[in-house]
């Protein structure tokens, strides 16, 4: 086998060595089986003992067929013997056999059946848990591409394989069952005829079992490949990145490095396919050994006249049939490993560790305190440099604060502490007095109303993504009215050609594409949407509106604030400057405070600044 691409997670030889490995190798492709089924017995109890019952009679009735059938002939050649006439016991034998085969036929419907229906209930089952963790999730997790790749193949396959696992399982348990019917037959002929049965089939089914368990791992260690060739396919094939590719011609470079992935990853797919192939093919030539030498010695035995031809038939039968199972118990083993791969990252991430929020407090000691942040550092999980140090800040209510700094000093993340999308490394932020971890989510969050510059686009209706800022007034068309005027929203809306229930984006019939400024004056509105929350943060929302436009919704904003805290972010300091207090950040500190004209006077970084922006614009 070719060495795999990420040796560090090829640490999996057991301490026991080669034979562990193998033994592990073998139960590995069990190793979801118990859980898979948990899943199916919780999602509908009846159908899963009606597939288990099922299962059970599909496995009994072949041998019971090639029984009857060894009856029939034996029972036709006594009637030959005793020189023919009335042959009511052999119609009433293939009456019986017809029953069976029909008994078959129904129990494989009735599996399909149910199947079928648990595999609708299963598939929005695990849908519905993927969806319900999801929520429970912290901003880091979405952005841990790792957890995320979790979190998309989880989704992806959710719907089948659940219960493709629990269906193979069952299928070799069905197989496994009838094997042992074969048996308990065949054990009449010789016991030494089941052995063989079993034992020829035996090699073969713990290699592919192996070999099963060595896809699992291989498959689980290049998930970095796979997740690079699913990016490519997307920036490929996907309209929001199509411009560019085309503009730039990127395209056929990106095919490449997709190919390239495919040619590493199809090498040691090859190797591991040859060789399981080669071994199954070997080992199936011992089962196909058996057979015949079994056929041969069932044969000799009835020309010897020690058993009748119906038990020939019946014998000969059973042992085909015995290996046609072991062939499909083999064939089960060889899909179970995909089924288990999915599992373990389904559990992987259904099992991922979220810290609960622990605050319950509803309000602070001292409101009129406002928001302050004592010596705040933080660094991003992973991250080497911090992206705030030593940050310290006092807003009471009815200030503005400004933020303005290069890009990546730290404004956005100083606002992701304040609404608690992460904790500071060091330091503490109060909100009335009251430190922010020992808030309650809920209450924390109805204080605080955000716009990010990356602010959500839903493709729902215009009045709903103006009503997403207060999830409780989601579909208050009054409400949506009242915060688009405030907005500046609500003379574009009206010319739409529903109004506010015009549909927006592409994935949808009719649905509307706007422009950024008019999507800009939707978030806005989406922040005049929460009336109750007192601390307003604009994060470079309005980048996309002219100078002018800007400095008239922040004044806007400021105006209608008069008791809030409001923090801005913008590179405009025509703008910047009508805000109370200016901070100038600086790789994560703060290097100047003060009011516009505190800050020009000192002509430091931000004079400096505001007089290289006003020249342009002279
Ligand atoms: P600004 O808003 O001032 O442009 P940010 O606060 O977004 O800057 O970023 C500050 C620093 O933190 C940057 O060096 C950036 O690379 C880093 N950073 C931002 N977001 C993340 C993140 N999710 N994970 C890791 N590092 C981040």
């Amino acid at each position: 086998m070719a060495t795999p691409v990420h040796p560090p997670h090829h640490a999996g030889v057991a301490p026991g060595g080669r034979e562990a490995t193998t033994l592990r190798g073998f139960f590995g492709v069990f190793r979801y089986s118990r859980r898979a089924l948990e899943l199916v017995w919780s999602t509908n109890r009846a159908l899963t003992l009606a597939l288990a019952l099922l299962t059970l009679i599909a496995g009994i009735l072949p041998a019971s067929v090639a029984y009857v059938g060894a009856l029939i002939v034996d029972a036709v050649v006594g009637a030959i013997r005793a020189g023919g006439g009335v042959a009511t016991r052999v119609a009433q034998l293939v009456v019986l056999e017809g029953i069976l085969v029909a008994a078959i036929a129904a129990a494989q419907r009735g599996l399909s059946l149910c199947q079928s229906l648990l595999r609708a209930q299963l598939g929005q089952r695990v849908n519905v848990m993927i969806l319900e963790k999801a929520l429970t999730l912290e901003l880091q997790h979405f952005e841990d591409s790792e957890f995320y790749d979790k979190l998309t193949r989880a989704r992806r396959e959710a719907s089948t394989r659940p219960l493709s696992l629990v269906t193979r399982t069952f299928g070799l348990v069905q197989n496994g069952i009838s094997l042992v019917s074969y048996g308990v037959l065949l054990a009449r002929f010789s016991p030494w005829a089941v052995a063989v049965l079993l034992l020829a089939g035996l090699p073969a089914f713990v290699a592919e079992a192996k070999f099963s368990g060595d896809a699992f791992r291989l498959f689980r260690w290049r998930s970095p490949e796979t997740r690079m060739q699913i990016y490519l396919e997307t920036v490929i094939a996907r309209e929001d990145h199509a411009k560019e590719v085309k503009l730039y011609g990127l395209g056929p470079r990106l095919l490449e490095r997709y190919r390239d992935i495919f040619r590493r990853l199809y090498r040691e797919d090859r190797a591991l396919t040859v060789r399981r192939d080669a071994w199954g093919f070997a080992l199936g030539l011992i089962a196909t050994a058996a057979l015949y030498g079994a056929y041969a010695w069932i044969a000799v035995t009835t020309v010897r006249r020690l058993i009748t031809l119906g038990q020939m038939t019946m014998y000969v039968a059973l042992f085909r049939q015995g290996q046609a199972a072991v062939s499909a118990m083999l064939a089960a083993v060889g899909g179970m490993y995909e089924d288990n791969l999915y599992l373990s990252t389904l559990y992987e991430y259904l099992e991922t560790n979220v810290p609960q929020p622990a605050g319950t407090a509803v309000r602070g000691p001292h409101p009129e305190d406002g928001v302050r942040f004592e010596d705040v550092s933080f660094s991003y999980p992973g991250a080497e440099e911090s992206a705030l140090e030593h940050v310290t800040l006092h807003l009471t209510p009815g200030t503005s604060l400004a933020l303005v700094g290069e890009n990546g000093s730290g404004k956005t993340t100083l606002i992701k502490l304040l609404t608690r999308l992460y904790a500071p490394t060091a330091g503490r932020i109060l909100l009335d007095g009251q430190d922010l971890a020992q808030w309650d989510e809920r209450a924390l969050r109805e204080r605080i109303g955000v716009i990010f510059q990356d602010f959500a686009r839903y493709q729902m209706l215009v009045g709903e993504n103006v009503g997403a800022g207060d999830e409780r007034f989601f579909e208050d068309e009054a409400r949506w009215r009242t915060a688009a005027a405030k907005g500046r929203a609500s003379e574009f809306i009206e010319t739409l050609p529903s109004g506010y229930r015009t549909q927006l984006g592409k994935w949808f019939r009719d649905g509307r594409e706007l422009s950024g400024g008019q999507w800009q004056k939707i978030a806005l509105s989406r922040a005049f949407m929460r009336i109750r929350a007192d601390i307003l943060v604009l994060d470079e929302p309005t980048a996309a509106m002219d100078a002018q436009a800007e400095a008239e919704v922040f004044e806007h904003f400021r105006q209608l604030a008069r008791e809030r805290i409001t923090i801005l972010i913008s590179h405009r300091f025509s703008t910047v400057r009508m805000a109370d207090q200016i901070a100038v950040l600086n790789r994560g500190r703060i290097v100047e405070r003060g009011s516009h004209e505190e800050l020009m006077q000192l002509n430091g970084r931000y004079a400096q600044l505001f007089t290289l922006q006003a020249r342009g614009y002279r």
